[in-house]
């Protein structure tokens, strides 16, 4: 038999009752969706509107004073007006039938860490701002970082036109989440006294798992090309066509599915993925005609990258002079990578360490918000292991005592930054 929580620990402010806190509004945030049985918000949608106020509601209880920006994102700010303030932050929207800890934890740990640390922050030398941003997955919109390119001043007044697959205008939605269409076009703060962005979210990945960690800081977010390769043979009958007359398209999109393999072992820290494969005509009797394959590649350095990237496209090459058919490369995209911030890569280390935790850092291979804040500030990211890496599904799962860590680390974080910039 366990002793029963002593009253301190069950208080908000106590580590117990923080927790249990978080893991409740956590829980809270994942009862409101669209969809009956899923969590499921997209932007605008009356669900995402509760999620919002039942957060608003929070952070004012938090001795927070509570704003919305354009597009009806959060900002809850605490400490002195004209001190210097470090943004907090992640989003409350989701993707479809997706899991509870994506975007919310980013909001709702910092929550609890700035409840902890209330009172030295109430008369510390840094302000810091929570945001609570109304849409990042863009599962209504197809938009990518919505509300934080609305927050930072990248949003395109042509967007408000878009539709969601009802008619309904992007424009529209805004209202509906609070916000204000005509406000779009500015940013949602001046920048120039932010001393930067950190954001926690779920890793999506299994590295924390494999290491036995609950946090790990982030180097970058990789950059990413993707496109796709179409190997264009000839079809023939599978059993008239002697070996040296052939022209298979699957063969030669096989070799160049193993050589994109082949690049991923040889140099450290790239992923790359064929995902996709289209086949025609796709007939158990008829050679392979034109083979269709797509590539993603991903690197936090972009020069590592490139490199990569072009030597696939080499590769590619020779595969298809060897074996006489035709290719064509269609590139259709590449993000650049983005650097977190020394500054708040070093803090990060510093507050994992304060907080008992062996300090650990790895890549991001997935954006996030603190994309659009690297716009303006410099951003840091703490990931939190979930578990198997699962995530955009309702297996996602954080462990309790890991939901714990990450608090610790962020109450480390907000006390060891003020003091910062105090010096
Ligand atoms: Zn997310």
């Amino acid at each position: 038999m366990s002793a029963p929580p002593s009253h301190e620990a069950d208080a908000p402010s106590g580590r117990l009752g923080s927790t249990q806190l978080t893991s409740e509004r956590l829980d809270a945030l994942g009862q409101l969706t669209e969809v009956a049985g899923e969590i499921t918000r997209g932007y605008g949608t009356d669900s995402l509107v509760e999620s919002l106020a039942l957060v608003e509601r929070w952070m004012l209880e938090a001795g927070m004073t509570v704003t919305r920006d354009s597009v009806g994102s959060l900002v809850g700010r605490i400490g002195p007006a004209d001190a210097p303030t470090l943004l907090l932050g992640s989003h409350v929207d989701s993707v479809r039938n997706a899991g509870r800890f994506d975007g919310p934890l980013g909001v709702l740990a910092p929550l609890a860490a700035i409840e902890r640390a209330r009172s030295s922050l109430e008369e510390g030398a840094i302000g810091i701002a929570l945001i609570a941003f109304a849409d990042e997955e863009g599962l209504r919109y197809r938009s990518s970082y919505l509300a934080s390119r609305a927050f930072v001043g990248l949003f395109e007044p042509a967007e408000l036109d878009i539709t969601d697959d009802d008619g309904v205008p992007l424009a529209e939605a805004i209202r509906a989440a609070g916000g204000d269409p005509a406000a779009t076009s500015s940013p949602s703060m001046s920048f120039g006294s932010v001393a930067g962005y950190v954001e926690v979210h779920i890793e999506q990945g299994p590295v924390l798992q494999a290491e036995d960690l609950p946090v790990g800081v982030v180097t970058a977010i990789a950059g990413q090309s993707r496109g796709f390769v179409d190997f264009i043979g000839s079809a023939g009958h599978a059993g008239n066509t002697p070996h040296h007359l052939r022209r298979d398209a699957l063969l030669a999109a096989a070799e160049f599915t193993l050589a994109v393999d082949d690049a991923m072992q040889q140099t450290p820290g790239l992923v790359a993925t064929v995902g996709r494969i289209e086949n025609a005509p796709n007939v158990g009797n008829v050679i392979p005609g034109k083979t269709t394959v797509s590539y993603d590649v991903r690197h936090q350095e972009d020069d590592v990258r490139e490199r990569a990237l072009d030597a696939l496209r080499a590769r590619a090459r020779e595969i298809v002079d060897r074996r006489g058919i035709d290719l064509d490369w269609r590139h259709l995209q590449d993000h650049r990578a983005v650097p977190m911030s020394a500054r708040w890569r070093r803090t990060l280390l510093e507050a994992v360490e304060n907080a008992d935790i062996r300090p650990f850092e790895l890549p991001s291979g997935a954006g996030h918000d603190a994309v659009s804040l690297a716009h303006v500030t410099d951003v840091g990211m703490l990931f939190c292991r979930c578990r198997d890496g699962v995530s955009h599904h309702p297996d996602e799962f954080v462990e309790y005592d890991d939901i714990a860590a990450v608090i610790d680390v962020l109450e480390q974080l907000v006390l060891k930054a003020g003091l910062d910039d105090a010096r």
